[in-house]
């Protein structure tokens, strides 16, 4: 296929942050250690699935789920917002897309929005409201959108020492607006981040979340072509990564209307990222003692 050039030349900084620049480095799950931290929003009865720390106390990274659990894919939407657009947000320019979400409760698509900290306080009824939805869950996408590595993409970068409190600072932007069950994963602004940036925020007790099919919705204006990479990339246990900002990604909400019948067409289930963790997490670690029902997502479908 040939991509075409309005969407090459639209690729800006968030169109280059979605293309993902993780170091590869796999954490590799130590059985002989404990499950991970409960994130402070879980209530011990229903402790949403992780996975099992990394080694040296880096948190572990998930990047797709079994590819022979079964054909189930997970849409993600990430809602960037930085901290420096709160005036454009006041002139009228849309961070947000009620469209999106009203499309994924039509279609019934299980979901899983990362959220940044500032999102959430700009859009506080929104962020209940998809919180409350059990059709979806909430995770963390960072306060506002700072990079975890020195080069991403050229987003401002967060030094070290504060990665763990930013991290906590969007779980508090959460709580202050009324969602009151953010998963405890983590999906680095860009998709970047190294040993330094694992360690750190594994002090916050999250799982990090990246994927393994890049929409390029961002910027996009072809909903067409984002349609058919997304269709291309999936395969089982497939994480896709969509946006949640109308603004820079316009075209997300047609696209989920054209993969969505197809994908179903072609055998998959959508599920939300906490689906691929638990399967997952149980075949890494079968003897934890966490399994079973106690590894339970905290809601269902
Ligand atoms: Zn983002």
């Amino acid at each position: 296929m040939t991509v075409p050039v309005r969407r090459l030349a639209a690729l800006g900084v968030l169109a280059a942050v979605t293309a993902g620049c993780g170091t590869g480095q796999d954490s590799a799950p130590d059985p002989d250690r404990p499950s991970a931290p409960a994130s402070p929003r879980a209530s011990a009865d229903a402790r949403p699935p992780t996975l099992a720390p990394g080694p040296e106390g880096l948190a572990p990274v998930f990047k797709s789920g079994k590819r022979d659990g079964g054909k189930t894919v997970a849409l993600t939407f990430d809602a960037d917002m930085t901290a420096d657009q709160g005036p454009r947000a006041a002139k009228g320019e849309r961070f947000d897309n009620p469209e999106l979400i009203a499309t994924l409760r039509r279609l019934k698509v299980p979901s899983t929005v990362f959220m940044t900290g500032r999102w959430a306080e700009e859009y506080p009824d929104q962020a209940r409201a998809i919180d409350a939805d059990p059709l979806f869950e909430v995770a963390n996408h960072s306060y506002s959108h700072y990079a975890f590595t020195s080069h991403c993409y050229g987003l401002p970068t967060i030094a070290p020492e504060k990665m763990r409190a930013d991290v906590e600072r969007a779980f508090r932007a959460f709580e202050k607006v009324g969602v009151e069950n953010a998963m405890p994963y983590f999906r680095f602004p860009g998709g970047c981040y190294d040993r330094s940036a694992l360690r750190n925020v594994a002090q916050a007790g999250v799982t990090a979340v990246q994927w393994d099919v890049v929409s390029g919705d961002a910027f996009a204006t072809d909903a067409d072509a984002v349609a058919e990479e997304v269709l291309r990339g999936v395969r089982p246990g497939s994480v896709v990564v969509l946006h949640c900002t109308r603004s820079a990604a316009p075209t997300t909400e047609r696209v989920v209307r054209k993969v969505v019948p197809e994908l179903r067409e072609r055998g998959y289930r959508f599920v939300r990222v906490s689906e691929l963790i638990r399967a997952q997490g149980a075949e890494e670690a079968p003897g934890r003692p966490s399994g079973g029902s106690a590894a339970a997502p905290s809601r269902t479908p």
